[in-house]
């Protein structure tokens, strides 16, 4: 079959493992739009067939199930690795679980790659740096980082994540790209992932109480999805050398009660505020220092705020219409 390559660039065979979740499925889109071809894996754990429905077709896509705390023999020249369950409610729900994927998984991926000699990404995250006490979080903070918490499933796993990554750089040679994802948003969040632009939009749209954890004080910084997508792709294609990690994210940052606000301003919803108790060891402040991304990757996200929103309350407003298939758990 004849490679239709849009971008010029040799057309590449590409794993991305959570390709069936949020973030994975406009990965996968993006790649395919570029001429590659690309293996999805996935366990749906958190992600959904209906996710990558409409890539299902593809000549360049494939669907392949499978756990990836489980040993993986298969032939890429590039692998993305983005399974993990992302939002608190869902790390939180399986922790040994979580830890396990981010772990076992990334040595299961970075022994492919080294077999394969071919380079590998992580989607590391944010959360690595913990509840920052270095505002705007730049990549040499260590973090503050409660190892024995309810996110430490979470944190520590992407943490030990990024050890292995650096180590099998480090003792093998691998070709290596970490990046730390800050809050990232759009369509096909899962509706009930508990995130809290999903949860903002679909109680908006239902009319049901906003819930505010806390007082709302605490702030976040959100990135549309597209440009995430973008810097993954940057990231990747970056010379051999650049192996980061990279703070990825828009560092726009506002509160919770803000985000509220323009949620509700633009869904002209008329429900209420409410105050739910903040969860544990919820950091207070997060907003990523984009320095270097920007020099290196000549990377920066694009779209703002409101127009982010706007583009993700159209999804859930067809998505709770019942327009399209909801995602099931
Ligand atoms: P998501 O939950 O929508 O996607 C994760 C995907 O991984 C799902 O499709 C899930 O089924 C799959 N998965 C989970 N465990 C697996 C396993 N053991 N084997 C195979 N597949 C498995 O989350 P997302 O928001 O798309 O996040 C994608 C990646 O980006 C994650 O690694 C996450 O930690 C990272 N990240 C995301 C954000 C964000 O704001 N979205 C922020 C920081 C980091
Ligand atoms: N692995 C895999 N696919 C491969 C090669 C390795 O899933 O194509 C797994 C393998 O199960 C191993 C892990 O990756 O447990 C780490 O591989 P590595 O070569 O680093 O370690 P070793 O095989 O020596 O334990
Ligand atoms: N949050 C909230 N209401 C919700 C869900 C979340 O106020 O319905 C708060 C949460 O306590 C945190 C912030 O919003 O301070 C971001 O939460 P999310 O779970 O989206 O991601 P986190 O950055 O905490 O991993």
């Amino acid at each position: 079959m004849v490679n239709i390559n849009p971008n010029g660039l040799l057309p590449k065979r590409i794993a991305v493992t959570g390709g069936a979740g949020f973030v994975g499925s406009h990965l996968c889109e993006a790649l395919i739009a570029r001429g590659h071809e690309v293996l999805c894996i996935d366990n749906f754990y958190t992600g959904a067939r209906t996710n990558v429905q409409h890539l299902l077709g593809h000549p360049r896509f494939e669907l392949m199930r499978h756990d990836i705390t489980f040993p993986l023999y298969i032939e890429v020249d590039e692998i993305y690795n983005l399974a993990c369950p992302a939002s608190p409610v869902h790390y939180q729900f399986d922790p040994v679980q979580t830890l396990k994927t981010s772990v076992i998984g990334a040595i299961n991926t970075l022994g492919l790659a080294k077999r394969l000699r071919v380079p590998v990404l992580q989607a590391s995250t944010s959360e690595v740096y913990g509840d920052p006490e270095v505002h705007p979080q730049t990549e040499d903070y260590w973090g503050n980082v409660n190892p024995i918490g309810p996110r430490s499933c979470y944190d520590e796993g992407k943490r030990c994540a990024e050890t292995l990554f650096f180590d099998y750089h480090r003792q093998h040679g691998l070709g290596i790209k970490v990046v730390r994802i800050f809050n990232t948003y759009g369509p096909r969040m899962h509706p009930n992932d508990g995130r809290v632009v999903s949860n903002f939009i679909v109680q908006a749209l239902r009319g049901e109480d906003i819930t505010i954890f806390g007082d709302g004080s605490q702030t976040r910084s959100f990135c549309y999805v597209d440009d995430l997508v973008r810097g993954l792709i940057a990231m990747m294609e970056s010379p051999a050398e650049v192996v980061g990690p990279f703070n990825l994210g828009n560092p726009s940052e506002f509160t919770i009660r803000q985000l509220a606000e323009a949620v509700i301003r633009l869904t002209g919803t008329k429900a209420r505020l409410v105050e739910k108790p903040l969860p544990q060891d919820d950091p207070k402040q997060r907003k990523p220092d984009i320095s270097k991304a920007e020099t290196q990757l000549g990377w920066q996200p694009a779209i703002a705020l409101e127009e982010g929103l706007t583009r993700t309350i159209a999804y859930f407003d067809t998505l709770l219409a019942g327009g399209m298939d909801a995602p099931h758990l």
